[in-house]
């Protein structure tokens, strides 16, 4: 089953997108997460994209494509795989469609006042990548591996904004694009983590 998690920077794509691919056994694709690497990295595209992510754009649909039709003729791929943050323009779902086909577009909804709050509040584990947000913190360092919590840069406040303002403007026509395909599912983002998964499992019929 090949699947895209659409929805705004903060929705929990990748929170859910991490539980679907385990219950499903395919990879998960975050664009985000190859993209930071590559800064990591220093690799090319790293340095061409970091100016971008630094300032909450997107980086330029060439580059995003190219990496995602690189990643989806891995092997791995073949039976399946979660889409998350990929496409976020309506060129970027065109490209999509000239190589893969989509059976699902998971469409997480959470008001923009709540992912203010959950952006600029989420911290990241810098050693094993789990996420986490300051009202449920409690110690400095990670339960699960005992690294430390950073934030990441693009979600400081200012930054956050214009992630924001570019989702309304450049992502968000996704969802008429994908309804009129018929593969648009809604789902209430501001469920707890499991009821969400439940639904989302429910809907691509897999619960
Ligand atoms: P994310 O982790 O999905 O929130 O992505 C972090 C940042 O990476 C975004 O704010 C963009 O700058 C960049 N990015 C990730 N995916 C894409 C994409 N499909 N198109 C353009 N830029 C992207």
């Amino acid at each position: 089953m090949n699947v895209i998690f659409l929805g705004p920077p903060g929705a929990g794509k990748g929170t859910q997108a991490v539980r679907v691919c385990e219950r499903l056994g395919i990879p998960q694709i975050s664009t985000g997460d190859i993209l930071r690497k590559a800064i990591k990295n220093q690799t090319p595209t790293g340095l061409a994209a970091k100016s971008y992510i630094d300032k909450g754009e997107l980086v330029p649909d060439s580059v995003v494509i190219d990496i995602v039709k690189e990643r989806l003729a891995q092997p791995d791929c073949a039976n399946g795989y979660v889409l998350d943050g990929f496409p976020r323009t309506v060129f970027q779902a065109e490209a999509l469609a000239e190589f893969a086909t989509i059976d699902a577009v998971i469409d997480i909804e959470v008001s923009d006042e709540k992912l203010i709050d959950r952006l600029s509040g989420r911290r990241v584990c810098g050693t094993c990548g789990a996420t986490s947000h300051v009202s449920v913190i409690t110690g400095d360092t990670c339960d699960k591996c005992g690294g430390t919590w950073i934030q990441r840069d693009d979600d400081k406040a200012e930054t956050v904004l214009s992630r924001l303002k570019v989702y309304h403007a450049q992502t968000a026509p996704l969802i008429s694009f994908y309804t009129e395909k018929g593969l648009l599912r809604r789902i209430d983002g501001t469920q707890p983590v499991d009821v969400c998964l439940n639904e989302i499992l429910s809907t691509l019929g897999v619960a």
